[in-house]
């Protein structure tokens, strides 16, 4: 990855077995698996492995070259420590701004714009999920064959909304992550909410006056389970069935219209990562990260535990030590957060991680901030927050998949990137999801779930600006409609799975 990397990973199908030479010279002493890390060079005891030009590790013995380099030979280096870190040091970014790219949208009132058209269920409370389940199949099978313009109706159910420490100071997470998702562009500004009655989220405590915009004299569109008149489980299903219609009725009016690339809100991830990862998908999300900001259009990169053993390299990026220091406020809260649970970042990693060439956190995390290209870092939001403006975003989120894309929901996404070595069907009701395989078995073998194959660049099929440039232009095809994803198609869509740091009773 670098010229001074005293490792490099196998990228053969099968890996490469001992006694193969390779191109520099090196024998290998030891069957070396894909993904994994072979020695270029020997390594003294207590020398640092060099990947990506960091040290990921510090070797436990001497290690020689053309050895198998895993995990059980490296010493974790400590996080570095959240002061005196660059403050917005980078040189000048000075890429050409690039014009002219537009996809087919819905315009919405608050100026963000749809990439899909769905009216969804609010809820306050999980113990309601099962009848908004039930009503959103009714309004599927008796309402939506008359407004064909609506692309879908979800439910957005979660497990908060009672029992739970709601005065605590970080229950403002979970409850502005639902009340912002609710404004997500691909809802159309049509709010609905489904409330049991006795639950601590009170509908005007998830939503208070002025979180919406509503008409002179019109209120909070509710249905309350527990209200006098719900005589019979069939009154609530039809009380949720007529506070749609209205809802229906003006989503399905809309149209697409021609939108400037600017307006699209783009979160990128990674999940089941393998040592591929930093190689190829995520080199080309970050090329087409790049490629968005310099369109004008949003990009958000999160997952703080990935992030951390790169807070120097991010903090530099900043667009200002404001920037910087609203990072560096994220990561000292986060490792608190972790420290309260006596872990540390080092937890992040997963058997299948490792299994996939991954050693510790201090090696995946340099391949997952790759996603987020080169362009400096306008605005760093704390979980659950929405979006002000336009640029690339650090969007602070737990590196679970589940979680980070909810929260980058919140924060108005209106479309999804998903990158994974290991492979995961992940996908999303609300917004598409395009994944992008990191290697070209996986692309062949779940070749009905993986919208790109970044495994090309491990082939020497495509070069990181061409698989970049590929996702830019399928991403323009996606936001538009002409074009579904895998997990669209299949209709596989995770739970919203909301942060909660706060405690429950
Ligand atoms: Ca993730």
């Amino acid at each position: 990855m670098h010229a001074a990397d005293n490792v490099a990973i196998v990228v053969n199908d099968g890996g490469l077995p001992a006694g193969a030479v390779l191109p520099e010279g090196v024998t290998l002493v030891d069957r070396v698996p894909q993904g994994h890390k072979v020695a270029l060079t020997a390594i003294t005891k207590d020398t640092a492995v060099l990947r990506y030009n960091v040290p990921i590790g510090y070797a436990l013995k001497d290690i020689p070259a053309g050895a198998w380099v895993h995990e059980r030979l490296l010493h974790m280096p400590e996080a570095r420590a959240l002061d005196n870190l660059p403050k917005s040091t980078a040189p000048a970014w000075n890429a050409e701004p690039l014009t002219g790219y537009t996809f087919e949208g819905y315009r919405n009132a608050d100026g963000s714009v749809g990439t899909r058209n769905i009216l969804a269920i609010t809820t306050t409370v999980q113990c309601v999920a099962g009848v908004v389940d039930f009503a959103v199949q009714r309004i599927k099978e008796q309402l939506l064959p008359r407004y064909p313009n609506v692309d879908d109706v979800i439910g957005l159910e979660h497990s908060y909304g009672c029992g739970v420490a709601i005065d605590a100071p970080d229950a403002i997470i979970p409850i502005r992550t639902l009340r912002n998702i609710s404004k997500n562009p691909n809802f159309g500004g049509e709010v609905m909410v489904v409330s049991l009655g006795c639950e601590k989220l009170q509908p005007e405590r998830l939503l208070p006056p002025g979180a919406i915009p509503l008409q002179a004299n019109e209120a909070l569109d509710v249905v309350c389970l527990q209200a006098d008149k719900h005589v019979g489980f069939m009154s609530m299903i039809d009380s949720v069935l007529a506070s749609a219609v209205p809802h229906l009725e003006r989503l399905n009016a809309r149209r697409r219209e021609t939108i400037p690339a600017s307006e699209l809100v783009v979160g990128v991830q990674c999940g089941g990562s393998d040592a591929f990862s930093g190689v190829t998908a995520n080199p080309a999300v970050g090329y087409c990260t790049d490629l968005l900001v310099r369109a004008g259009a949003t990009v958000m990169f999160s997952e703080t535990t990935e992030v951390r053993d790169a807070i120097e390299q991010m903090t530099a990026r900043a667009s200002s030590p404001e920037i910087a220091d609203a990072m560096a406020r994220e990561m000292a809260w986060y490792d608190a957060y972790l420290g309260r649970g006596q872990a540390d970042r080092s937890a992040n990693t997963t058997p299948g991680n490792k299994a996939g060439g991954l050693s510790n956190i201090v090696e995946k995390a340099m391949g997952s901030i790759i996603k987020s290209g080169t362009a400096p870092i306008s605005g760093v939001l704390s979980p659950g927050e929405k979006l002000q403006h336009k640029g690339l975003h650090y969007a602070a989120t737990p590196a679970s998949d589940f979680i980070c894309g909810t929260l980058q929901l919140a924060a108005g996404m209106n479309l999804h990137v998903f990158t994974t070595g290991r492979g995961t069907p992940y996908g999303l009701a609300e917004v598409p999801v395009i994944k992008v395989a990191t290697r070209t078995d996986l692309a062949r073998r779940w070749h009905d779930l993986m919208d790109v194959n970044a495994g090309r660049i491990a082939d020497g099929e495509a070069t990181i600006e061409d698989m970049g440039w590929e996702l830019f232009h399928l991403m323009l095809e996606v936001a538009s409609g002409r074009k579904k994803t895998w997990a669209e198609h299949w209709k596989l869509h995770n739970s919203l799975v909301l942060f909660n740091p706060a405690p429950i009773t």
